[in-house]
């Protein structure tokens, strides 16, 4: 297994872990973006948004109230961003979806 984030699934590489359930992990970014910035990635391995497929509606929507929920957990109460990078001109840099979560700063737009 090469997979950086299934390494931090089986906690093979250490992690902040925020929130765990049967279906995603959500833990710190190792280099943060804002004060708050963590992100939630699937259990199982997706490769990128791409490779989403649609029966995994609920797993995407699951993903996505996650953000929301640990977002106000923590503290984002004034707003918050949300992204994910797919493939290379999306600046993806790991090959696991993960959905950026960044807050407790005046975000800007467009974005580079
Ligand atoms: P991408 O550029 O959208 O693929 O985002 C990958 C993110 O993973 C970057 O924000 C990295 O800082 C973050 N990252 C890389 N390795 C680790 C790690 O070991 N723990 C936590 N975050 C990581």
């Amino acid at each position: 297994m090469e997979c950086l984030f299934c390494k931090i699934i089986t906690g093979e590489i250490p992690a902040r872990i925020l929130y765990e359930d049967d279906q995603v992990v959500a833990f710190h970014d190792v280099n943060p973006q804002a004060p708050v910035h963590f992100l939630v990635i699937p259990k199982r391995h997706i490769a990128t948004l791409d490779d989403l497929a649609d029966n995994d509606t609920t797993l995407a929507g699951h993903i996505l109230l996650t953000a929301q929920r640990l977002a106000a957990q923590q503290g984002c109460s004034q707003g918050f961003r949300v992204v994910m990078n797919c493939n290379e001109h999306g600046g993806q840099t790991v090959s696991h979806i993960h959905m950026h979560v960044l807050g407790q700063r005046q975000m800007h737009w467009p974005p580079g």
